[in-house]
């Protein structure tokens, strides 16, 4: 897999750390491709600190950047280690980081770790995906089997990570945005997400 890829904008650069994923969602592009733009994003080890840094600079110096986006094949926060120990060098020249996410970090490590994270990262785009529990079950498919710890989680409790993460974002970065993919869902269901967001203090949110 490559550890750092350009999509669109040449003033950003995207970060894949992993291919783990704690959902199994019905539109994810992992089961149509192996990757994008170009780029092989599936498939190989994941990256240390030193293949990460050695990626990026194959594409460009940090001080070329605007945006560092960590978006990988799978859910970022699995790598909450590389995040974190990459954060100082990736804003050297003043770009900003941004987390692509499930929401799913403090089911992942068993611990609350929003802290952590905006120690590292500027922005969060969170995907919601749903409405409410029930729809976000049907279409992303929570994997129980994917986090570890002592107590056995249920679908539901994948949901309900989602929203404490995205109810309590705002406390830690300077910008938080909730998203949805506009295919999966009716305009009914787009709107009633876009309220849920709102209800819970997003203000930001985005169609896919
Ligand atoms: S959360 Fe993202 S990476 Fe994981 S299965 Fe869903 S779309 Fe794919």
């Amino acid at each position: 897999m490559e550890y750092a890829y350009r999509y669109g904008d040449p003033d950003r650069l995207y970060l894949n750390g992993t291919n783990r994923c704690t959902n199994r969602c019905s539109f994810c592009i992992r089961y149509h491709a192996r990757g994008l733009g170009g780029s092989v994003l599936w498939g190989g080890p994941e990256p240390d600190l030193n293949a990460l840094q050695d990626a990026v600079l194959s594409c460009g110096a940090p001080e070329d950047f605007n945006e560092f986006i960590w978006c990988g094949f799978g859910e970022p926060t699995y790598r909450l280690d590389i995040i974190t120990e990459a954060a100082d060098w990736l804003h050297r020249g003043g770009a900003t980081v941004r987390l692509n996410t499930n929401g799913h970090a403090c089911l992942i490590h068993g611990r609350d770790v929003l802290a952590e994270l905006a120690a590292a990262v500027d922005a969060v785009s969170v995907s919601l995906n749903a409405p409410n529990c029930q729809r976000y079950v049907e279409l992303c498919l929570p994997d129980p089997g994917s986090v570890s710890g002592n107590e056995v989680k249920s679908p539901e409790d994948f949901w309900e990570s989602t929203i404490d993460f995205l109810a309590r974002a705002p406390e830690y970065f300077k910008e938080v945005q909730a998203s949805v993919v506009g295919f999966t869902l009716s305009t009914e269901e787009i709107e009633e997400t876009r309220i849920l967001a709102h209800s819970i203090g997003i203000e930001r949110f985005r169609v896919r």
